[in-house]
């Protein structure tokens, strides 16, 4: 089954508690209403039957009204108070005085029912015809002769048309007043999820590329605009990763476009001039090179794609990083050399941290790498590591070509590579700093870079050191 709409459940949630309300309310209405009636009736009845005592009078052993007829207010009362009227003798449960109307209704009382009502008098009723008669019951006691039973009543009728006429009133608005409940109920749900539907249209118009499109708030600042805003914050976070992924592409496409243009030019080369085997070998070797720079390359990528994907662990081990900067320096000692640069060092021994030997190692080889990519014939790079606080702080200073200030805040981004005319001189596709970065925010440190212009570059990490919980940057 189709489950119900929002609404329609809104709706009928209204409308079943203001139903149960009705009748809930009509319910105690009518009880109270009853009960007041009847309570009414029975006072009056006990007024009525205390002012006809006063004209009652014992006369030749048996009891009579007695009253001056020619006084209207005495006679209009007695008659009225004697429309259900009768004495009975107690003895013998003979009817002693019998009003007119109840003759004509014929209720007769048997000797016991008269012997039981002296005994006990209270209120009594019966069924006469269609109508009910409550009697008051009295007993009035003559000293010589007998006990006499008075029955002074009145008739149910008024008080059963009240409450009938009250029930069909309620039977009537209580289909009325749900019925409207329900309209209500349905303006007030269709007024409560407007905004939502508005949403849903609005949010069901943005495409992926449309990401920079947002959804309205109303400045209510409720539930609704709070979900709007939700949603709008992870639409500025899905726009960035779009727009991420889209330069990550073009960036692909180029970096693996231009070594693939040289190496089919390269083959056609080879192809159609026949070149002397020495020529073939050049080519051969030239190609091998382009090769190691597409393995590279694609490692990086996967490297980085594997870190995005959180599939890489980085282990934590403790790291002699004095030893580390150390042995790589003495490393890249030759690479120095063949390009006429100084390499110099000047590392606090012993300094240990928390992480991963491999991948710190990286994070060093691409600093000195580039420092010494980016630093012309007879330039210098001074590597210091000494101790800042609770961190290791390694830093790589060059005297090389320097970096643009408005490339520095990007140089940490995938395959940004400033100003790529003078990148083109030396090989790289922009994706080691990216990498360096990634790995020191693992190992919870920080990565700056500062430039001036043809002034040289300097790079600076900081690392935790091992053992000092709660470091700060
Ligand atoms: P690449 O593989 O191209 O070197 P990186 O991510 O390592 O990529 O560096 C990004 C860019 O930052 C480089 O292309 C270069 O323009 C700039 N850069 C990095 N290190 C230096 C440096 N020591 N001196 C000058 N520019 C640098």
């Amino acid at each position: 089954m189709k489950p119900l709409s929002l609404r329609t459940q809104l709706t009928l949630v209204y409308t079943a508690i203001f139903g149960v309300l009705l009748v809930g309310l009509g319910g105690i209405l009518y009880h109270t209403l009853a009960t007041r009636l009847d309570r009414s009736l029975n006072e009056e009845l006990d007024e009525r039957a205390a002012a006809l005592r006063g004209f009652l009078t014992l006369r030749d052993g048996t009891l009579q009204l007695v009253f001056n007829e020619n006084d209207p207010e005495q006679a209009h009362f007695v008659h009225d108070a004697t429309r259900f009227y009768q004495i009975f003798d107690v003895a013998t449960g003979e009817v002693v005085v019998q009003s007119r109307e109840i003759e004509l209704l014929g209720v007769r009382l048997s000797p016991d029912e008269v012997r039981q009502l002296a005994r006990d008098p209270d209120f009594s009723e019966i069924q006469a015809h269609n109508t009910r008669i409550r009697f008051h019951n009295a007993v009035i006691r003559d000293n010589s002769a007998a006990d006499f039973l008075v029955q002074v009543g009145a008739s149910l009728q008024p008080v059963e048309d009240a409450l009938h006429q009250f029930l069909g009133t309620m039977l009537l608005l209580i289909p009325v007043g749900a019925l409207l409940a329900a309209l209500c109920g349905w303006w007030m749900a269709r007024r409560a999820i407007r905004p939502v539907d508005v949403l849903a249209r609005a949010t069901r118009e943005i495409e992926i590329s449309g990401l920079h499109r947002r959804l309205p708030t109303r400045g209510a600042g409720d539930e609704i605009d709070r979900l709007s805003e939700a949603f709008n914050e992870t639409l500025a976070k899905l726009q960035a990763s779009v727009e991420q992924m889209k330069q990550f592409t073009a960036a692909i496409s180029h970096e693996l476009r231009t070594p693939l243009t040289a190496l089919r030019g390269q083959a056609e080369v080879a192809l159609f001039e026949l070149p002397s085997p020495e020529e073939y070998r050049r080519i051969l070797a030239d190609q091998l090179e382009e090769f190691d720079k597409l393995t590279r390359m694609i490692n990086h990528l996967l490297i980085l794609a594997r870190a995005d994907a959180g599939e890489i662990q980085i282990s934590h081990g403790s790291v002699n990083l004095s030893e580390l900067v150390n042995s790589l320096v003495e490393q890249m000692e030759p690479v120095a050399v063949s390009e006429n640069v100084e390499l110099k060092i000047a590392a606090e021994n012993d300094l240990v941290v928390e992480g991963d030997p491999d991948w710190l190692e990286r994070v060093v080889l691409n600093l000195l790498d580039n420092a010494v990519k980016f630093t012309p014939a007879s330039g210098r790079v001074v590597v210091s590591l000494g101790r800042e606080n609770r961190f290791a702080r390694l830093e790589v200073q060059d005297t090389g070509i320097g970096i643009p200030a408005d490339s520095l805040p990007h140089i940490f981004d995938r395959f940004y590579r400033a100003d790529p005319s003078r990148s083109r001189l030396v090989e790289g596709a922009g994706l080691g700093l990216s990498l360096v970065k990634w790995i020191v925010e693992q190992h919870h440190g920080r990565v700056t870079a500062e430039s001036a212009m043809s002034g040289g570059t300097c790079f600076t990490v900081w690392i935790p050191l091992a053992g000092r919980s709660g470091n700060t940057l």
